[in-house]
């Protein structure tokens, strides 16, 4: 039995110091581009009838459950003895920022690898490039060589910054770390897997009022794992209640019970939550404007709430929808919330 916080951090250091799955970090990979390759394969994305010709079945069949139909981003790499070793050590997870005429420019996430002459061919003409792994999440940044060439240098043994980067790097640890503090992305890789055990041990450490779930590494392993349980590797996710796909960093796994009334047990159900997208159907479900009554969307009797016209209009365009996530073992949370929010 835990009593306070000084046994939570003896559990935490003797069972999963080692355990712990934050513990493993992304690695940042830096990569120069070829501005016309770039835009081939990268600005473009690359059909799946392509990639299908040159991968094997499994590995397309991995592919597509990542990107759920949506064609993806690729990159590839020469196979030099030096090369060779960077595309080793680059792991599903780690963030890769491009580089060109000095400039970090974009960043983006490995999702996948595979080695294809034939498929570095078909995309950029050559054989060279057959060390090919997939990216998603791109996003544009702008940071010079100097300053990413200073962050990296952690032992400050340079006095000069302004050097371009000659070819793929994947950084050490302590490196990566600070360049992931210096863009303020977190240093967890979104592919870890978070074992039923230590999401149990999470979940029970995580107790209640004594620690800010959405900040403490236990509330962290406790969303990771949920989040893997609704999402698994995918991009992309439909929303339960307006039903659209979203990039799944724009929903989230929303608690169906309001997570602080749950008791152990039932913050142990992973049916406890449904992906919400963040365009407004996480607010309007939280808030109460709408609730899950015999497997469909309804608007909530809840007179607390201020409803402007476009609110009436986002509730009426999800009211009658089926909502997927009703089952008879999830339809006790769908009532509770009812319960909660018309009687509130
Ligand atoms: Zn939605």
């Amino acid at each position: 039995m835990i009593e306070n916080q000084s046994d939570i951090k003896d559990v935490l250091k003797g069972s999963s110091a080692t355990t712990n799955p934050l513990a493993r970090t992304s690695c940042v990979i830096l990569q120069p581009i070829d501005e016309s390759n770039y835009k081939k394969t990268i600005e473009k994305s690359v059909p799946f009838n392509l990639i299908e010709k040159r991968l094997t079945k499994e590995e397309v069949k991995k592919l597509k459950e990542i990107y759920n139909g949506v064609s993806p981003q690729v990159w590839g790499i020469t196979d030099t003895k030096r090369t060779k070793v960077s595309y080793k050590d680059m792991q599903v997870g780690d963030v890769v920022l491009f580089n060109k005429s000095k400039n970090y420019f974009a960043k983006g996430v490995v999702t996948f690898k595979a080695v294809s002459e034939k498929l570095s061919e078909d995309l950029w003409g050559t054989l060279e490039f057959k060390n090919i792994y997939f990216i998603g999440w791109i996003e544009s940044i702008n940071i010079s060589n100097i300053m990413m060439n200073e962050v990296i240098d952690i032992e400050k043994m340079s006095s000069n910054y302004d050097y371009p980067l000659f070819g793929v790097r994947v950084l050490k640890e302590k490196q990566s770390q600070a360049a992931l503090d210096f863009l303020d992305i977190e240093n967890t890789n979104p592919f870890v897997e978070v074992s039923a055990n230590e999401f149990e041990e999470a979940v029970r450490l995580n107790i209640e009022g004594s620690l800010d779930t959405s900040t403490n590494s236990k509330g962290r392993v406790e969303q990771r794992y949920l989040r893997n349980k609704l999402f698994g590797k995918r991009l992309f996710e439909k929303c339960a209640c307006c039903g659209f796909d979203y990039p799944v960093t724009q929903l989230y796994a929303a608690h169906i019970k309001k997570r602080k009334f749950c008791n152990v047990e039932e913050k142990l159900d992973t049916r406890i939550v449904m992906p919400m997208c963040k365009y407004g159907c996480d607010v309007m479900f939280e808030d109460g404007y709408i609730g899950v009554e015999a497997g469909k969307f309804k608007k909530l009797k809840n007179n607390s709430l201020t409803l402007t016209t476009r609110i009436e209009e986002l509730v009426s365009a999800i009211e009658g929808k089926q909502c997927s996530y009703w089952t008879s073992d999830t339809k006790s949370y769908f009532e509770w919330h009812k319960e909660f929010h018309e009687n509130k």
